[in-house]
């Protein structure tokens, strides 16, 4: 992960949806990150205070960070269940696996309800503007 990239482009994204609701000055902006997403929070917030100081509205602006879950969803049987689920009934060295490679997680997990390996992730990948606040 480029985490000075990434800090640019989550703060030209909230100047872009400040200026869309008229926000003059931002106070706090939420960033979610994806729990299978290998961004090193500290360098991210390093980043953002690099990237806010040249942007007129967010130079004071607070970044707070969310963890987004994934949530799983099997495409045999359709049952859904949070991956934190299945990842803290695994042994610490397959869950650092899956935190270095989240591709494979197949590997470790199967369906709570019908064991079946084949199922989707929903979410819990990427950076996310969640709020911007005034
Ligand atoms: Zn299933």
């Amino acid at each position: 992960m480029h985490e000075w990239a990434l800090a640019e482009a989550v703060v030209a994204k909230a100047a872009e949806v400040a200026r869309a609701r008229d926000l003059a000055r931002v106070v706090e902006v939420v960033v979610g990150l994806g729990e299978l997403q290998d961004v090193d929070r500290e360098a991210l917030a390093f980043g953002l205070a690099a990237a806010q100081r040249s942007v007129p509205g967010l130079e004071e602006a607070r970044f707070a960070f969310e963890v987004e879950q994934a949530r799983c969803s099997c495409r045999p049987c359709g049952h859904a269940w949070a991956l934190r689920e299945s990842l803290d009934a695994l042994p610490e060295e397959d869950r650092e696996s899956i935190h270095l490679l989240p591709e494979v997680v197949h590997l470790y997990v199967a369906c709570p309800s019908c064991g079946s390996p084949d199922f989707a992730i929903v979410g819990g990948r990427g950076v996310s503007l969640l709020a911007v606040d005034g």
